[in-house]
């Protein structure tokens, strides 16, 4: 029976290699490669509306947009939150490191699709 498709990210606690300053290790396990493509900003009080700033590396233009872009691209359920997508050289997958904002903690984990 195949296994059934999982449409959206599985979390993972970030490691760090502890060097002179300490290096983020891709979700492969390999801390030499990673380059970070895509910071993505959602600001939103809370169960309002939200804001999206998005800045892809290279560009220098910001793309900002009011509303949620899709259903799930703020990994806070109801507040503000972060992500910073990353390629990596070893791997060739693309990862995201994810801060949420949820009930007065903040989430800090990997987004990686399986
Ligand atoms: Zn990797």
């Amino acid at each position: 029976m195949p296994k059934p498709k999982i449409n959206r990210p599985v979390p993972s606690s970030p490691q760090v290699l502890d060097d002179f300053i300490p290096l983020l290790v891709c979700p492969c396990g390999d801390p030499y490669g990673l380059h970070h493509i895509r910071v993505d900003v959602f600001g939103r009080p809370e169960d309002g509306v939200a804001v999206v700033c998005s800045v892809t590396a290279g560009n220098v233009e910001p793309e900002v947009s009011l509303g949620m872009s899709h259903p799930g691209a703020n990994p806070s359920m109801r507040r503000d939150g972060i992500r910073i997508t990353f390629a990596c050289e070893n791997c060739d997958e693309e990862s995201s490191l994810v801060l949420a904002q949820h009930k007065g903690t903040t989430q800090f984990y990997w987004e990686v699709w399986s």
